[in-house]
């Protein structure tokens, strides 16, 4: 059989891997110069510092056992502190003990964090006390955190943590899609605390790994075994239409933008729900800062920002304290990011505007002073896809609805993290092979 996959992310590249190994022929299209899409790595500071993703969730499998199988499992690499901050009410406060993606357990620790007022965190107090049904049809996230502990927390807590993570706003986004052990929580009692509390202890060892040397060693390790098993990876090669392809089997592995137009001759129904799909930007700079540009200690993997702050900056990640392999003597790095759905300020300056307004916020959060040592800007346009309300649902119908022969992949179909887009990739090449498992996302 002879296969092309369409885009060179992670999720095709996962896809490309099992149909080589497969036996099949293969060839990958991947439009831009490089290969890896949002997985790249390079030299900063004396580093390889990734320019986007840059560490995958350990507790879900598709990421771990997939580096396993390249050989790269004795790489991993987990955060060198457990800890993070958020910058609330002018003050770098802890991010409370007990939290589960920032829904709040532990009251007392929540009231000590100083994260919240004391009217917000006795609203929060509240909640295993109001009345109320258990969750039923899927919902945004915002609409379920708010009615159970108010508008404080689902502002400055869950909106940073949940929306941070798909740069995308909780009263937006589907709670089975983003948080799908909060819905699941939500589902088997009234009081989202009390379901929590009593949710089984996730399994111990580390939340988050990386590689040193960036995610770029995983993108390269798949390229390698591709091309070792005769497959191909062209890149500079954009997809155009589907009738361009000699193949037996398509995967369509792009955004969803850019998979519509490709489907709408062979599948109108799916091309318009795909292209509904909203996206947001996000921009991403690296800073180097000398030793002495700052006072406080760096301990914590960093922080991040709510909404209500109204900084340009949604998070500062103080990536050389929380990957060991990034500290070196006499200089500490950030990432900060910016940018997220409802919130294009940083897309409209210029870099030099950009960099100096994020300057001026470091100085505020952390007072960091003087001048940076090296500075990278990195903008990734329409990153993320927003998952509204029944998005699992409408892509379920999507991809029942492709004919044989096509299958999609990646972070559109619900899941924007690496071992989700892994897991897309690899299913989409079972059912290529008529070998369907279920469906992943
Ligand atoms: C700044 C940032 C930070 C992130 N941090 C993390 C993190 O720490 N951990 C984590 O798990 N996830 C993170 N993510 C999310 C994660 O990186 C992405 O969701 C994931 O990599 C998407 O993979 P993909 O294969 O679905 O898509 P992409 O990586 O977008 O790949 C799609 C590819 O298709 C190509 N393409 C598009 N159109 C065509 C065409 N017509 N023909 C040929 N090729 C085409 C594109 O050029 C691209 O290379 C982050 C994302 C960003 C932007």
């Amino acid at each position: 059989m002879k296969y092309a996959v369409v885009g060179g992310g992670i999720a095709g590249l996962a896809a490309a891997y099992d149909l080589a190994r497969g036996g099949d022929e293969v060839v990958v299209h991947e439009a831009s110069e490089v290969v890896g899409g949002k997985l790249q790595t390079e030299l900063f500071a004396g580093t390889q510092l990734d320019a986007a993703a840059d560490a995958f969730l350990a507790r879900r499998p598709e990421a771990v056992q997939l580096c396993e199988e390249l050989g790269l499992r004795a790489e991993l690499e987990s955060p060198a502190v457990g800890s993070s901050y958020i910058w609330s009410r002018g003050a770098l406060r802890p991010v409370p003990k007990g939290q589960v993606l920032g829904v709040p357990t532990d009251f007392t620790a929540l009231r000590a964090s100083g994260v919240l007022s004391t009217l917000g965190v006795l609203r929060a107090a509240l909640e295993p006390w109001l009345p109320g049904k258990p969750l039923g049809a899927d919902a945004t996230v915002g609409d379920v955190i708010r009615r159970r502990y108010g508008g404080e927390t689902a502002a400055r807590l869950v909106d940073p943590l949940i929306g941070g993570i798909n740069a995308g706003h909780t009263d937006r986004l589907s709670i089975d899609a983003v948080a799908p052990q909060i819905a699941a929580a939500a589902r088997r009692d009234r009081s989202l605390t009390r379901a929590l509390r009593t949710s089984p202890a996730p399994a111990p060892g580390p939340v988050f790994f990386t590689l040193p040397g960036g995610m770029a060693r995983l993108v390269d390790a798949l390229v390698a075994s591709i091309t070792a098993h005769g497959g191909e990876v062209r890149t500079g090669a954009p997809v155009a239409s589907l009738d361009a392809l000699d193949a037996d089997g398509v995967v369509l592995a792009v955004p969803a933008y850019a998979a519509a137009p490709l489907l709408e001759s062979v599948a109108p129904g799916p091309a318009a729900t795909l292209a509904a799909i909203d996206y947001s930007s996000v921009t991403l700079v690296a800073f180097a800062y000398p030793d002495d540009a700052i006072d406080r200690s760096l301990d914590a993997s960093g922080f991040l920002v709510p909404r209500p702050e109204g900084l340009l900056m949604t998070a500062c990640s103080w990536s050389s304290t929380k990957w060991a392999h990034l500290a070196a003597p006499g200089r500490f790095v950030l990432r900060v990011s910016a940018g997220r759905i409802g919130d294009e300020r940083a897309a409209g300056l210029s870099d030099e505007a950009l960099v100096a307004q994020l300057r001026d916020e470091l100085a505020l959060t952390m007072g960091v002073r003087g001048e940076p040592l090296e500075i990278a800007v990195h903008r990734w346009p329409r990153a993320f896809p927003q998952y509204a309300p029944g998005h699992l649902a409408r892509m379920a119908e999507v991809r029942a609805a492709l004919p044989p022969g096509l299958a999609l992949a990646g972070a559109l179909l619900g899941g924007v993290g690496i071992p989700a887009c892994i897991g897309t990739g690899r299913s989409a090449a079972a059912r290529l092979r008529g070998e369907e498992s279920a469906p992943s996302r």
